[in-house]
Order: structure tokens, then sequence, then C-alpha cells
């Protein structure tokens, strides 16, 4: 059947991880809320369904679509192993991963990271990055916030994360880190997009025409502008 119950039911229960601000983050009535959480919200009054959030470790956000969840948004990125899994929504961010590095570091390019012991959130496109640098180390966090705090105390070398984020963690320790543009490492672009149970073709259309709907009454550039450009 093509027939979605998350659409039936009228509840989309909803996975993310809120350790990744501007998209989510935990707020301050100890909620989620960020950039990705008024965006689904948006999509479910759209689609005339209520939204329910669950907050959970990114790394099995994916294995619980269909089960636990019935789609997650997290900044995920659209990636091939993913897609066999999932299906993704349109793409509604484009990103690309960062580097920090303590303010003293001389590392400055793709071969300065050979080598090194690398921060990274478990199971994210980051992580991916390090299986590929020659003799790099992944130090796994399960928080993003964690491997800066261990690159501030010498643990780790550099820490590699999402531009946002990156932005974000690292205003923190201001002088004391520099944040690198991850196309000095030949990184290359990303796209977030909503994860959705595999062939779930109901629920994947429903939440694109709200997507497009979205940006076509001008809600979309305001979230940017309230969570992403301030
Ligand atoms: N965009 C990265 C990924 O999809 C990180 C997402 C996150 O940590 N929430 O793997």
């Amino acid at each position: 059947s093509d027939k979605s119950d998350a659409i039936a039911d009228g509840v989309l229960t909803v996975g993310t991880n809120a350790e990744f601000p501007p998209f989510e983050y935990v707020g301050d009535d100890g909620e989620p809320d960020g950039f990705d959480m008024a965006l689904i919200k948006a999509i479910g009054e759209k689609m005339g369904v209520k939204v329910e959030v669950e907050n959970m470790e990114f790394d099995s956000l994916v294995a619980s679509i269909g089960s636990k969840i019935d789609v997650a948004i997290a900044g995920m990125t659209v990636t091939d192993e993913r897609k066999n899994m999932v299906d993704f929504s349109d793409p509604y961010y484009e990103a690309v991963q960062y580097v920090i590095v303590p303010a003293d570091s001389t590392i400055a390019s793709a071969s300065d990271l050979e080598g090194k012991t690398i921060g990274v959130q478990l199971g994210t496109t980051g992580d991916f990055i390090v299986e590929d640098i020659p003799d790099a180390t992944a130090s796994q966090y399960n928080k993003g916030v964690d491997a800066v705090n261990d690159l501030i105390n010498g643990r780790v070398d550099a820490v590699i994360i999402d531009k946002n984020p990156a932005e974000v963690f690292a205003e923190k320790f201001g002088d004391d880190v520099k944040v690198i543009d991850g196309a000095d490492f030949d990184f290359e672009a990303e796209e977030y997009a909503i994860a959705m149970p595999k062939g779930d073709e109901a629920l994947v259309s429903a939440v694109n025409q709200a997507l497009k709907d979205i940006k076509e009454d001008g809600t979309f550039d305001k979230l940017v502008a309230t969570y992403i450009e301030q």
C-alpha cells in the first residue's frame, strides 16, 4: 500500500538529535528548538498532522525510521549509504564540513590532517570523511560540543563538523580557536533533507508539497532569518 500511517493517524513522530545548533538544540523550556524543529512544525501544519518530537542519538535515527519514529530531521546529509535505508525529501539546506583547530595550529589544508587525531560526532558525514584521511584517527563523540571541548583540552588535533554548528561551538572559545572553511580541504558540498521510511511515497510527496508551499509563502525564508542568519 502507498498509504502512509503517519498521515492516516494524524500524528507525525519526528526524531532528532538536539545537539546541533542552530538546527536543533534544547531550548530554555527543556524542549528541542531550532530551525529544523520550526521547519517540521510548519510542515506538519501544512499537512494537517500533529508533530511529536523524540530527542535521540544521531547515530540511531536512521535505524529508528519506520518503527520508533516516522521521520527524522537533524541536519541530516543526503548520502548514498543512507539512501539504501531511507527515502529523503527534497533538500532544504546546503552545507559543508568545516574544520576547527586551536588558534596556533598549523593545520590549513587536506594533507595537514594526515596522521592526526580528529574529533567528530559519531555516525556523521564528518566521521565518514576521517575514514578517508590517511593515517588519521577519529575520536567519536555523541555530542559535537564534546569534541570541541576536547580540542581545547588538547585531546584532539582538529574537529570536523558541519559549518553552522562549527561556528556556534567555536564562538564560545573566541580567539582560542580557528574555524576553517571545508573548501580549503576540498570537502564536498552536502545537502540536508528529511529522512522517511523507504517506499512511503504518500509521505514523501506530502512532505515535499508542504516544503514547497512553505518556500512559496515566505515561511521558509523567515525561519532562515530567525534561526540561522541572526
Ligand atoms: N550533516 C551531518 C550528517 O548528516 C551531521 C548531522 C548531525 O550531526 N546532526 O551526518
